[in-house]
């Protein structure tokens, strides 16, 4: 049985989710790629592990993060179990539903059926009584949003999410379902959307939606599943997710375009002591960010991001260096 480090709590940062009594660490861990079945059981408990030696208390699931779908929670429930037992209350587990989880009209979407019958099944895959974040993981634009949002309100009722978030809602949705679940007495927690140099979409609109309404956000992608780091400069390497089978990232998203952008960005992360991956977490985090959802093939990946967290803050010729890269 493993025993955390003492030290944990040292060097973490944790921040207000919103207007929330809840703080989450700076860095979160997710489980999209690499908590699967035909992953490494040996090097997931490493990679957790050090997450949480490091003070990260996050962890993000969804049912269908595999392969197959609903996997990674099976592995969670293992390291719940079998390192993280006398922890649980010490942990902030996230779960979603949003994306296609089962055969039928049933398996998909926002629909009271879906999100309550698959909240049952991400429990007892994980082995838990509750998730302290419950996402509903995509907008349905054919179900009201008034009976997705009565679900989320059962659900923390139930005592089977303690919190409720949103993914990829539009600034109107998210406004819309933040008034809604307000009048239920059930906030928005926080919601999830991707943002990281290369993609800066939340900026028009959505960041300012957050603010009035008092909810969190939590950055996915934060470099871009890789892109932005320093390992696609020279090639694609052989143990990089460009290489493996995700579908999520092909090969063919590695143009010579990209390519000499992400050098000039390490050129400035080289000049600020730090390396591109830490330069893109904290880049991050730069602003009103409560928390980056970075995942991670291996424990040192975990342990160099949350070294970004030493690094001095971006002066602003750095960050208009970087807008002028990407511009
Ligand atoms: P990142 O953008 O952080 O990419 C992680 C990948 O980058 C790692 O698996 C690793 O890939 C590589 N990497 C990480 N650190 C380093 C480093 N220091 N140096 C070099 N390479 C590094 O995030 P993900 O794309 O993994 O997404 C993070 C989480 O966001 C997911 O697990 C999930 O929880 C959430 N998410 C939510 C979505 C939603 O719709 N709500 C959608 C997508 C993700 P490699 O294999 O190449 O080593």
């Amino acid at each position: 049985m493993y025993t955390a480090n003492e030290k944990r709590y040292g060097e973490m940062k944790y921040n207000r989710c919103g207007k929330s009594g809840l703080k989450l660490s700076a860095l979160s861990l997710g489980m999209w790629h690499n908590f699967g079945s035909f992953d490494d059981y040996g090097n997931m408990v490493k990679m957790a592990t050090a997450a949480f030696d490091l003070g990260i208390t996050h962890f993000d699931l969804a049912n269908n993060y595999g392969p197959v779908p609903g996997s990674a929670e099976e592995n969670m429930g293992k390291m719940l179990k079998n390192e993280f037992a006398p922890y649980r209350d010490e942990l902030i587990i996230s779960t979603k539903a949003g994306y296609t989880m089962w055969d039928g009209p049933y398996g998909d979407h926002g629909s009271r059926k879906y999100l309550i019958a698959s909240l049952d099944q991400s429990l007892k895959r994980m082995g838990l009584d509750y998730v302290d974040i419950f996402y509903h993981h995509r907008p349905d634009k054919e179900t009201p949003m008034e009976e997705t949002a009565m679900a989320l309100y059962d659900i923390v009722r139930s005592g089977k999410a303690l919190y409720v978030g949103i993914s990829n809602y539009s600034p109107e949705e998210t406004q819309k379902m933040s008034g809604i679940l307000k009048s239920l007495n059930t906030p928005v927690l926080i919601h999830q959307v991707r943002y990281n140099m290369l993609e800066r979409t939340p900026e028009n609109g959505l960041w300012s939606v957050l603010e009035q309404e008092g909810i969190g956000s939590i950055a996915f992608c934060p470099l871009a599943q890789g892109l932005l780091t320093n390992k696609y400069l020279h090639g694609i390497p052989a143990n990089s997710r460009a290489a493996g089978s995700s579908k999520f990232l092909t090969s063919d998203r590695i143009t010579p375009g990209l390519v000499e952008k992400v050098g000039k960005l390490n050129d400035i992360a080289i000049n600020r002591g730090q390396t591109l991956a830490q330069m893109a977490v904290l880049w991050n985090l730069r602003d009103t960010l409560t928390t980056c959802l970075i995942g991670a093939s291996r424990p040192e990946q975990i342990i160099e991001n949350v070294n970004a967290l030493k690094n001095s803050a971006f002066t602003a010729d750095e960050l208009k260096a970087i807008d002028e890269i990407l511009a």
